[in-house]
């Protein structure tokens, strides 16, 4: 017996993907170019995600948790992953026993792996305030005979390439370095690698652009380079036609000026199809634009298509995912946009 059907789906192109791993690899320069996946691939699936990088010859994976970490251990092979978000009093016990390394953020979590001697990561905040062990943690003693592997910090404005904070952030972490043993140094996110091999040291960390997203939305050379990976397509529930006057959705926010044809659409904000998207967002019938008309319902929407009978019941409509373009029009990431898709997606990968 066969499952329920979907009706609706995220296409994915392992081409562009991979097109993207080897254009951020070629950017890396000679340092090592791994892939962020945590939030399950960043919206797109991380297993299948994981499966085809490693396929590609990445040996290099990041994720937020060790229930991440979990999730991947079947498909993870001979690469290393690196948890994030370090290991708390309660991970000890999985983490200890699991391949992964954590990514040791303070001195207290370096006191509670130092136990177990272990091989680790460390983050050295350099300035964002978010995770890591300050310079002052270092200087202190906090690292002294640990067996690091990698030693990394996060950069906090990459995406703008002439912000201060860049080479600010660059400088205390190579400040940093110079106190510490580590295999591999790493500083670069997708925007990091970006900002040139200044920023590439021994292995880089890209997520977004893996992902199709543009780290600096201007950047021509950018935006011809990183193929957009996912799209949506949903399936039409209902065709109807509405006459001139008629309301559409809830709040009656949209009134139609001459008679139209709509169709009702398997898509909601409840998929990660956010309201602000109603504005921003359109669906493609074949080649034609068809607008969203009315409010974002949870489980559907309304689109506007062009003649009777272009479309019909149980046709499937397409919503490109344009990420910069949607997140300039709504108000959302691109980090957004991707991560919030929701498991009621078909994920089918071409
Ligand atoms: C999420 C994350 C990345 C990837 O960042 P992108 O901007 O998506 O390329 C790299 N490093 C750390 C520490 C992260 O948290």
């Amino acid at each position: 017996m066969t499952g329920p059907h979907a009706p609706l789906r995220l296409r994915l192109d392992q081409a562009a993907l991979l097109s993207n791993w080897r254009w951020l690899a070629g950017k890396s320069g000679a340092a090592a170019c791994g892939a962020a996946v945590k939030a399950d691939g960043y919206g797109l699936g991380a297993r299948e995600v994981v499966q085809r990088l490693v396929a590609a010859g990445v040996r290099d994976f990041f994720v937020a948790t060790w229930a991440e970490a979990h999730a991947l251990r079947e498909v993870i092979g001979p690469a290393s992953l690196s948890v994030l978000h370090g290991v708390g009093a309660e991970d000890m016990d999985y983490a200890a026993g699991t391949a992964a390394r954590p990514v040791l953020n303070t001195p207290e979590q370096v006191r509670r792996w130092r136990e177990t001697g272990r091989p680790c990561d460390v983050m050295i905040d350099t300035g964002m305030n978010r995770l890591g062990l300050s310079a002052e943690d270092v200087r202190a003693g906090a690292l002294d005979s640990l067996a690091i592997h990698t030693l990394m910090s996060h950069l906090a404005c990459a995406d703008e390439p002439g912000h201060p904070m860049n080479m600010g952030q660059r400088a205390a972490f190579r400040a940093v370095a110079e106190q510490v043993q580590a295999e591999r140094l790493s500083l670069a996110n997708s925007a990091g690698i970006c900002l040139g091999e200044r920023y590439t040291f021994d292995l880089t960390r890209p997520g977004l652009a893996l992902y199709g997203g543009i780290p600096v939305r201007g950047d021509a050379e950018q935006r011809h380079a990183l193929k957009p990976v996912a799209s949506i397509e949903a399936q039409v529930l209902q065709v109807r036609r509405v006459p001139a006057g008629g309301s559409v959705g809830y709040s009656a926010t949209f009134r139609a000026a001459a008679d139209l044809q709509l169709a009702i659409v398997n898509l909601g904000y409840a998929d990660g199809f956010l309201r602000q998207l109603g504005q921003a967002g359109h669906a493609l019938a074949g080649d034609a634009r068809c607008p969203i008309r009315g409010v974002v319902s949870m489980d559907l929407i309304a689109v506007e298509v062009p003649d009777e009978g272009s479309v019909g019941e149980g046709d499937w409509l397409s919503f490109p995912l344009d990420l910069p373009t949607l997140s300039d029009g709504a108000g959302l990431t691109q980090y957004e946009l991707l991560t919030g898709l929701s498991d009621r997606f078909e994920r089918r990968w071409t």
